[in-house]
C-alpha cells in the first residue's frame, strides 16, 4: 500500500465531489492536505482531519493567477512544499456555441485549463529540488471525446490533456510524473445541476433525468464514484506508477470504449 507520510498534497476544488474524494484517499495514505474551493469548507476539513491527516484550507479563486500564486505560497509556508499536486477545480456551462456566454467561456478556460498551467509552473521548481513529485490533472472523458453544447469545457479538457503530455515529457527524466484522469459521469454538485436542468427543461423527474443522462453515454449505467477516483489518484502517486507518464486514464463506465 502506498504510504504518503511526510508528503504534502494540494488538491484544488476539494470542498466537494471528486476533489474531496481524492483528498480523503491521499489523507488515508498519510499525506498532509491543503484544501481549496468554495464549497462547505469546515465539513471537508473535518473529513480529512478524522483520517488523522494535517489539513489546511485556502480559498483562492483559481481563475486569477495572483490568487493561485498566493495559494502556492501558503501551501509552502504551511508544509514546506507541494509534493503532490492535484488540479481538480472545474466548472461547467451548457449552451449551444452561438449563444454561449463569452464570459463563461473565459471563466471555464481560466479555471479548467489555465489554472493548471499556473499551479504546475509554480510547483515544479520545488519538486525538482526535492527530486520527487506527482502531478495529476483531473480532465474528463470530454478531454478525449466531445458532446454537444459544451464547447468551452471540451476545449479546456482537451487542452488539459495536451498540457499533461507536454509537462510529462519535459519531466520524463526526473522522478516527477504528470498524468491526467478522465472520469465519466460522477454524481457531484457539478452533475446534479445538469440533471436538475434537464429535468426542468423536459418536465421529467430528477430520477428520470438521471437515468436518461447515464443511458446516453455511460454503458455501465452506473455513476463512477469519488472514492474510486481517489484510489486511482492514489495509485498514480505511488512507486508502481513511477513510469506512468503523460497518460490520460479514463474511469468512465465504458464511455470512450464505444
Ligand atoms: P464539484 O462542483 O463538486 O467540485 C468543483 C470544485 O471546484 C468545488 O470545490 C468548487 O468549490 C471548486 N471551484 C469552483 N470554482 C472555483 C474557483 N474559481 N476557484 C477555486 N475552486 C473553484 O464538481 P466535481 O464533479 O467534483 O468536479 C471536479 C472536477 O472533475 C472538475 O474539473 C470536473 O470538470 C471534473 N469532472 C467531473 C465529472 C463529473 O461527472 N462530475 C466528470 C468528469 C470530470
Amino acid at each position: 500500500m502506498t504510504s504518503l507520510v511526510g508528503k504534502t498534497a494540494l488538491v484544488t476544488g476539494s470542498t466537494s465531489g471528486i476533489g474531496l474524494g481524492i483528498a480523503c484517499a491521499l489523507a488515508e495514505a498519510g499525506a498532509n492536505i491543503v484544501l481549496n474551493g468554495f464549497g462547505p469548507e469546515q465539513e471537508a476539513h473535518d473529513k480529512i482531519a478524522e483520517r488523522g491527516a494535517q489539513v489546511r484550507y485556502h480559498g483562492a479563486d483559481l481563475r486569477h493567477p495572483g490568487e493561485i500564486a498566493a495559494l502556492m505560497t501558503y501551501a509552502a509556508q504551511q508544509f514546506g512544499a507541494v509534493d503532490i499536486l492535484i488540479n481538480n477545480a472545474g466548472i461547467q456551462h451548457v449552451a449551444p456555441v452561438e449563444t454561449f456566454d463569452p464570459g463563461k467561456w473565459d471563466d471555464i478556460l481560466a479555471l479548467n485549463l489555465s489554472a493548471a498551467f499556473h499551479t504546475i509552473r509554480l510547483a515544479v521548481p520545488a519538486m525538482r529540488e526535492r527530486g520527487w513529485g506527482r502531478i495529476v490533472n483531473i480532465a474528463s472523458v470530454h478531454g478525449l471525446v466531445a458532446s454537444v453544447n459544451k464547447t468551452a469545457y471540451v476545449a479546456a479538457k482537451h487542452g488539459l490533456i495536451g498540457l499533461t503530455k507536454s509537462v510529462a515529457l519535459e519531466l520524463a527524466q526526473t522522478n516527477i510524473t504528470c498524468n491526467a484522469i478522465c472520469p465519466g459521469w460522477v454524481l457531484t454538485p457539478l452533475v446534479a445541476k445538469q440533471i436538475a436542468d434537464r429535468a426542468a427543461a423536459q418536465g421529467i423527474s430528477q430520477e428520470q433525468a438521471q437515468t436518461q443522462l447515464l443511458q446516453e453515454k455511460q454503458p455501465s449505467q452506473r455513476f463512477v464514484t469519488p472514492a474510486q477516483l481517489g484510489e486511482l489518484a492514489l495509485f498514480l502517486t505511488g512507486e508502481a506508477a513511477a513510469e506512468v507518464r503523460g497518460a490520460a486514464w479514463n474511469m468512465d463506465g465504458g464511455w470512450v470504449a464505444q
